[in-house]
């Protein structure tokens, strides 16, 4: 170092802690943050100063309390930065579980703020003036869609699957084809979620194939219920045959079992109406028999995490009385988003443009098309000479278990950096998670990919403006 020795402090000249928490710089930064924390953060970074100073590195321009100051304030400001941030999901999975799932619609935050601050009718029915039950604000209205005796809401799909079970199949059997005891995420498998809920799953057929004969054969005196689960994110091809929902009903009847179909993602529309590939409806499964239906609020239904489980009116109350359902309850931040997503269900010529997923699904390639060409200049000046961007066609996935073998045209960018300029991909997907609104990409083939499906036009204006932040 060539700086002059007297520029340089010794530890002796560090200022004391009382001496900067009274001097008018630490004013700003004590009428933001509770004097614990600035003092906390204070020794921290005396700590480190007289550190430097031991090593001949301190500076006397650093000991001002202006400089120590500001470093605080930033400290603290780092520190206490929210961890949960909005991100751009131009990973091309709409229903990204690790994104969290649906983006919710306008009507949902508004909701939720409406009555975020303030006491609420959440198990008070105003109507009679007494205690009411918190599934009452969006049982009618999920029996109305789904045409369905009855509804309750726990708070998520695996908790709706895990109270069917524990509350019809508790010490009991429960038969399941070998071809549905699908994995879903990892932490989600129907023999483990079984297990969980003391019930005894019984495997018929093969993973391939399974036969009516196959359920009605494995009867006996131990069943409790027949399950249909939805295969979400694989399926099977070729010699293949499966029992649906109505001939597995036809088999319950005659034994008098109830039939428990877990429908994944389930949708209260046919997404056919919009070229979307058609994934059974929750008011198809039960009019084609099923006694109850169980499916996720955030995949396909565009809403907040909720799981949702519809049907006949005799099971739904045995299982509100299962002291797990008190376990696995939703609260009102959740029915508050959920109520509003449910009521744009009740204009499905309006779903399209309202719901955010639906609108996310629908969105033209060529309107993704004609959004690339419009960005691309702007983002190969951003990312510099180091990158090469293109402007391509890829294929959006649902996710989320949904429909997991079609995949939607869509288009993006593909970047690909030029190693004899020193580009690096690692560095430029790094930069791009750290913007201030994270740019979340997808690497694969040494390309980064950028599909614009989820960017809407309104959102593009902030995409843009950050971008010059990535200039290296
Ligand atoms: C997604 C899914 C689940 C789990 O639902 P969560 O809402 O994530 O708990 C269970 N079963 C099937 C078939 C699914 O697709």
């Amino acid at each position: 170092m060539n700086t002059p020795n007297s520029t340089l402090a010794s530890a002796a000249d560090l200022p004391s802690l009382d001496r900067l928490l009274n001097d008018p710089a630490f004013a700003g930064a004590l009428s933001q943050y509770a004097r614990s924390q600035v003092t906390a953060a204070l020794r921290t970074h005396l700590d480190a100063l007289r550190a430097r100073a031991l090593r001949g590195e301190l500076h006397r321009d650093e000991l001002l309390a202006e400089a120590i100051s500001k470093s605080i304030v930033d400290a603290l400001m780092l520190h206490n930065r929210p961890r949960l941030l909005a991100v751009f999901n131009l990973t091309g999975t709409v229903l990204h579980t690790n994104l969290g799932r649906a983006q919710l619609p306008e009507a949902a935050g508004e909701s939720v703020a409406r009555v975020l601050r303030d006491a609420v009718n959440l198990e008070f029915d105003l109507a009679v003036g007494a205690r009411g039950d918190r599934d009452a604000l969006v049982e009618p209205l999920l029996c109305e869609l789904a045409g369905a005796e009855a509804a309750t809401v726990v708070n998520n799909n695996a908790a709706g699957v895990m109270l069917v079970l524990n509350t019809l199949a508790n010490r009991r059997e429960v038969i399941v084809s070998r071809g549905e005891l699908v994995e879903i995420g990892g932490a989600f498998r129907i023999p483990d979620v079984m297990r969980c809920a003391g019930a005894k799953l019984v495997e018929v057929g093969t993973t391939n194939r399974t036969h009516a004969a196959d359920y009605a054969d494995a009867i006996g005196a131990r069943s409790s219920l027949l399950m249909k689960v939805h295969a979400s994110n694989y399926a099977i091809s070729g010699f293949t045959a499966n029992v649906d929902v109505a001939e597995l009903a036809t088999i319950g009847r005659a034994h008098g079992l109830p039939v428990v179909v877990d429908l994944g993602s389930g949708s209260l529309v046919d997404l056919a109406r919009w070229g979307l590939p058609h994934e059974p409806t929750v008011r198809e499964t039960l009019a084609a028999g099923a006694d109850i239906v169980a499916f996720s609020a955030d995949k396909l239904l565009g809403g907040p995490q909720a799981g949702i489980i519809v049907g006949r009116a005799d099971l739904i109350r045995r299982l509100k009385k299962n002291p797990l359902k008190r376990a696995l309850r939703v609260g009102k931040l959740t029915l508050a988003a959920l109520e509003p997503v449910l009521a744009l269900y009740r204009a499905p010529e309006l779903l399209a443009g309202r719901l955010t997923t639906l609108r996310l699904l629908t969105r033209s390639v060529a309107a993704i098309q004609a959004q690339a060409q419009r960005l691309l200049v702007s983002l190969q000046n951003a990312v510099g000479d180091r990158y090469d961007v293109v402007a391509t066609s890829m294929a959006s996935q649902i996710g989320s278990g949904a429909l997991p073998v079609d995949t939607l045209a869509s288009h993006g960018f593909s970047i690909r950096a030029i190693k004899a300029k020193r580009g690096s991909l690692d560095r430029l997907e790094t930069a791009m998670r750290g913007l201030p609104k994270p740019v979340i990409g997808r690497i694969s083939e040494k390309t980064l990919w950028l599909d614009l499906r989820c960017l809407e036009e309104a959102h593009e204006a902030a995409f843009m403006a950050q971008l010059h932040l990535l200039r290296q």
